[in-house]
């Protein structure tokens, strides 16, 4: 573009009266002001641009239908063993979707950080044994394509809701992608991280609340429900609720799921250990199979009441 594209055109000379004259017509009849008004920023993600619910399919599984759509696993794949196991238990107690970490985002860099590619393909092989589909975080651009050859939905961490290159990158992905909110975001900035993946051509997105950081700690996060509710109203994409970092304890994650279901949500994301006293991440605020189990024998009715 030549630089003198850029300058305004120079306004044709007029005489004294002819001034006047556009004076006085204008302040007859105001030029017309023309609004493009979108009442939300988030235009794309807003129920007023898409009035209909959205579905978003990852592998054989709908989530958004109006039923509760149930993920479960461990927050750490640690072994082939452990993960198959799981993802036995889990199918058993009715779980639509099996979860698992490869690559952990981990407050300390000496923590346990996931096993990476190798954690990938047993998910996926636990996922084809038990007839589940996979979903798994990705950290980093370069590892999409990587990613998504093994998962069935792409899992944004919360701590990288605004890695807005990660974003752009998934925004060209062929996989839907689960966006967990950020500890400290607004519901308006979760919305329009979800904006990026919409508005770059990825349409499947799943929201999930995780708990944001209050000045309580007496929970590991402060479980924002009502927030689910107007997000629902808010957006057309699916929200589900992630009880287990929600609360970070294992007693307070039936009782957070049951209000998830109760409050409307499309799905739960509930970490689930074989053995939780021996998990390398997150144990503590992971059920057991058993008990993942007996929650599951109660949460229909109250998802059903959340429809009625
Ligand atoms: C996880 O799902 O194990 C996880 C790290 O979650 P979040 O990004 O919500 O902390
Ligand atoms: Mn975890």
């Amino acid at each position: 573009m030549s630089s003198r594209a850029l300058r305004p055109q120079a306004a044709p000379a007029a005489g004294a009266a002819a001034r006047r004259g556009a004076r006085r017509a204008a302040a007859a009849s105001p030029p017309p002001v023309i609004l493009v008004k979108h009442a939300q920023p988030f235009r794309l993600a807003s129920r007023e641009s898409h009035p209909e619910s959205t579905i978003v399919t990852a592998g054989a599984v709908s989530i958004g239908t109006g039923a509760l759509a149930v993920m479960a696993g461990p927050c750490s794949i640690e072994s082939r063993q452990q993960i198959r196991e799981t993802a036995r238990r889990v199918k058993a107690a009715g779980a639509d979707m099996l979860r698992g970490g490869a690559y952990k985002p981990r407050t300390s860099p000496y923590d346990f950080q996931g096993l990476g590619r190798k954690a990938l393909e047993w998910l996926a092989e636990a996922g084809r044994e038990s007839g589940l589909p996979v979903v798994t975080e990705v950290l980093s651009p370069e590892d999409v394509d990587l990613v998504a050859e093994f998962a069935d939905l792409l899992q944004v961490g919360a701590r990288n809701m605004q890695n807005y290159a990660l974003l752009r990158r998934l925004a060209t992905a062929t996989k839907p992608v689960l966006l967990k909110r950020g500890p400290s975001a607004t519901i308006q900035e979760w919305l329009l991280a979800a904006e990026y993946l919409l508005s770059g051509g990825n349409l499947q997105v799943v929201l999930c609340e995780r708990g944001i950081r209050t000045f309580e700690t007496a929970t590991r996060n402060t479980l924002d429900l009502a927030g689910v509710a107007l997000v629902k109203q808010l957006t057309h994409l699916p929200v589900i609720v992630d009880p287990s970092h929600g609360t970070g304890k294992r007693a307070l994650v039936a009782p957070a799921s049951r209000a998830a279901a109760a409050v409307g949500a499309d799905g739960l994301l509930i970490e689930v250990h074989p053995c939780p006293g021996r998990a390398l991440s997150d144990g503590e605020q992971s059920l057991d199979p058993a008990e993942f189990a007996e929650l599951m024998g109660t949460l229909r009715p109250l998802a059903l009441a959340a429809r009625a």
